[in-house]
């Protein structure tokens, strides 16, 4: 299988600036590098009707082209299943039946980091184990043996963090993001993953599974974020961010991809020209600020 990147947008919404330029930049990470670039939408949890084609849309207007089909997650269980059950055969996960309020209010385990799960249902003896069962579905959880993590990011270098029992699957049947992912990157073929920086500190634990699953890992680009003026990850809130409520105020998909560009210190155009000159090394490292093309601030 030859290698490729990847862009996957959770169908939850429309895309604004931000995840747009998130797309751009994995677009060309992955063409800069001769790698295909495959479009994933991650539908298991918070999927709106109607989202998906709209993102599609919206990256194809902005020059975001991706190979072969998108691939969705609901049409892939079973590989998640499949992954789960080795866990499960491998003596690597157990049944957790806490509610997050239970998690919230139980003591935290003696050095456990701060929002890690404090193992209440780790070791349940077999009637404790009946019991819980008979009151609720159970969750599944990995039994972590380690505490953290290091990875390696191409823009951040050695990232060590957090990694807990995390869910795999959740007490409602659905899949969680942290193996999902894992088992998707690693089926596709995909050896780059270019994704914002928010979602550095999930990336120890998704390592550390795909290390239990005997899987490559890929290489981490972890892109900084746009915000708004307060410094806060950009939002649907924060004003005229998607192309939609940029075209309605007369700026069109090329001048919005134009502006992303500009603000990545590439030069405007199809993206193909941006390639040309396209550097990591010399992105900048740091959140930017969005205000829309043309000066004028989002209201
Ligand atoms: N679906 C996730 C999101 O839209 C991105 C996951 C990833 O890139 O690994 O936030």
């Amino acid at each position: 299988m030859t290698s490729a990147g990847r862009f996957a947008p959770s169908p939850s919404g429309e895309l604004h600036v931000g995840n747009l330029r998130t797309a751009i930049l994995a677009w060309l990470f992955a063409r800069s590098t001769g790698r295909r670039f495959l479009l994933r939408v991650e539908d298991l949890d918070r999927a709106r009707a109607g989202a998906e084609a709209v993102q599609l849309r919206d990256l194809a207007a902005i020059g975001v082209t991706w190979d072969g089909d998108v691939v969705r997650q609901t049409d892939r269980q079973s590989l998640y299943a499949k992954a789960i059950t080795r866990l499960q055969e491998a003596g690597l996960t157990y049944e957790c039946f806490c509610t997050r309020r239970e998690i919230q209010e139980a003591p935290s385990a003696p050095h456990a980091p701060q929002g890690a799960y404090p193992g209440t249902c780790r070791n349940l003896d077999p009637a404790e184990l009946e019991f819980k069962r008979s009151l609720r579905p159970a969750a599944i959880r990995l039994r972590a043996d380690v505490a953290e993590y290091t990875v390696r990011d191409v823009l951040r270098g050695d990232y060590t963090g957090v990694v807990d029992d995390l869910v795999l699957r959740r007490n409602d049947g659905v899949v969680a993001y942290n193996l999902a992912v894992v088992v998707d990157d690693a089926e596709q073929g995909i050896d780059q993953v270019v994704r914002g920086d928010d979602l550095l500190p999930s990336t120890p634990r998704q390592v550390y599974v795909a290390s239990l699953l005997n899987i490559p890992v890929p290489e981490y680009a972890h892109v900084p974020l746009v915000v708004n003026h307060d410094g806060a990850r950009l939002a649907k809130r924060d004003g005229a961010v998607t192309l939609a409520d940029l075209a309605a105020r007369g700026t069109t998909a090329d001048a919005v991809r134009d502006h992303l560009l500009g603000s990545l210190g590439l030069p405007p155009g199809p993206l193909e020209r941006a390639l040309a000159e396209f550097n990591p090394e010399l992105l900048p490292r740091e959140a930017w600020v969005w205000s829309a093309p043309g000066g004028r601030s989002a209201p």
